[in-house]
């Protein structure tokens, strides 16, 4: 993370929210919040070019909660609407929210699908300040006339390019339509393509531009490592062997995310970590908005080293000190590279993230080392030879059947501890 020199009272934010952030361990402003907080908080739309791992969401939410602790909510009309691609980057979102408002009187609404509707309508009713939501469900939601949306000053777009790769725009465009009053709007976005220009272009007139280079704030704290098993198969140890190995002897290991591209792959391999006594939570698109938060949840605090994932499930998931992330998978596409590395060396940590490759993937990694605009390397021979020296021979391993049906009764996670 790029972290700025300033500190966080010559922002302009209100003394009892530097307090805030003070508590929370933040010693200085990440290079987006230094440059877009001061605009944000003059009454500027911004527009901001900023990865995941940045400090993004603290840049929109202490701006937004400076402007929200002067006034008051009324029933079903929020005064700040806050929109994420997925469901996991909105109840994230909520979570930095609630940190960061902890000294306010101010109230909150997630909506998110797949969590029931009547918490979200019983707090729409008393009224909340802020409405942190999915485009859907807060769609959804308008339509059932539990909302008004007459009221929203201060609108923030997360992750915008994620919005428009998951068919979001036209519901965002209807969102933007049905907001009379609002006074202020900020997006952020990784990228912005033709999509993203036109919808600026129309919704978004005279912004102030912040833009924080990518490649820059990813890889200067993730060693990165291209770890071929060629010479692993060829003693006939298959890719899964190789990982249970590694995950087994690996010192410098304290906890990783472990990616594959298919949600079968997912479900598969987190069963055969735990058959292996490997304490490995999963998050895939079968598993529901509850389960999903779990095992994250679970993952954070420490009851789960492994979580094996797919990218949907794990977008613009936050979680500090994550050790390794590893492509068990090479991604198909370039920049899930760029999402799921991203995962690690995070908020100033170090991380490590280790892609296994076989011959049939070079080409994909040529097409990822064009976009990043480097090589990635091999790892040192001695750590190679370290590895190779290890062997699963005292623990076997112990195979399972691939039962892909059975996915949505892995629904809770209290069996990852209980049937080992
Ligand atoms: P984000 O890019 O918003 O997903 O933030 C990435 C991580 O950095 C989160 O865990 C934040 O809590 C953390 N963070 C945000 N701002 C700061 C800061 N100024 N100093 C240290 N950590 C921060």
């Amino acid at each position: 993370m790029n972290l700025n020199m300033d500190s966080f009272d010559q922002l302009g934010l209100p003394s009892f929210l530097v307090d805030t952030i003070e508590k929370l361990g933040y010693k200085e402003p990440t290079e987006v919040q230094a440059k877009a907080i001061p605009k944000a908080l003059e009454g500027s739309n911004i527009i901001g070019l900023s990865q995941t791992g940045t400090g993004k969401t603290a840049a929109f939410l202490l701006p937004i909660i400076s402007n929200l602790s002067n006034g008051r909510s009324k029933a079903r009309m929020p005064r700040s609407l806050v929109l994420c691609p997925t469901r996991e980057l909105a109840a994230q979102v909520m979570e930095n929210f609630e940190n960061y408002s902890k000294n306010t009187r101010l109230t909150s609404a997630l909506l998110i699908g797949g969590v029931s509707f009547k918490d979200q309508d019983k707090k729409l009713d008393r009224g909340v300040d802020i409405i942190i939501a999915t485009p859907g469900r807060l769609l959804d939601q308008f339509e059932r006339g539990k909302l008004m949306l007459t009221g929203v000053e201060f609108l923030a777009i997360d992750e915008a390019d994620k919005m428009l790769d998951m068919g979001f725009i036209p519901d965002i465009t209807r969102i933007l339509e049905s907001l009379p009053s609002v006074k202020q709007k900020i997006l952020f976005s990784a990228t912005i393509g033709k999509e993203i220009e036109n919808l600026i272009a129309k919704f978004i007139k005279k912004a102030f531009k912040v833009e924080i280079a990518p490649s820059a704030s990813i890889t200067k704290n993730v060693n990165q490592i291209l770890l071929s098993i060629e010479g692993f198969e060829a003693k006939k140890e298959n890719k899964k062997d190789f990982l249970i190995r590694f995950l087994r002897h690996e010192k410098s290991l304290v906890n990783a995310i472990i990616f594959c591209n298919r949600k079968k792959e997912v479900s598969y391999l987190s069963s055969l970590l735990r058959k292996n006594k490997l304490i490995a939570g999963e998050i895939h698109g079968d598993l529901d908005q509850k389960a999903r938060m779990e095992m994250v949840k679970n993952f954070k605090d420490g009851h789960l080293k492994y979580l094996v994932a797919s990218d949907v499930a794990a977008r613009g998931l936050d979680i500090p000190n994550v050790s390794h992330v590893i492509n068990f998978d090479v991604p198909l596409n370039p920049e899930d590279y760029v999402h799921r590395i991203g995962r690690t060396g995070r908020a100033g940590n170090n991380g490590t993230a280790i892609t296994i490759v076989q011959e049939k993937d070079r080409a994909l990694i040529s097409n990822i080392e064009g976009l990043i605009n480097e090589k990635i390397q091999p790892p040192n021979k001695g750590w190679l030879n370290s590895i190779a020296k290890t062997s699963n021979k005292n623990k076997k391993i112990t195979a399972v059947k691939a039962q892909p049906q059975d996915i949505a009764q892995n629904q809770l996670p209290d069996f990852l501890f209980t049937k080992f």
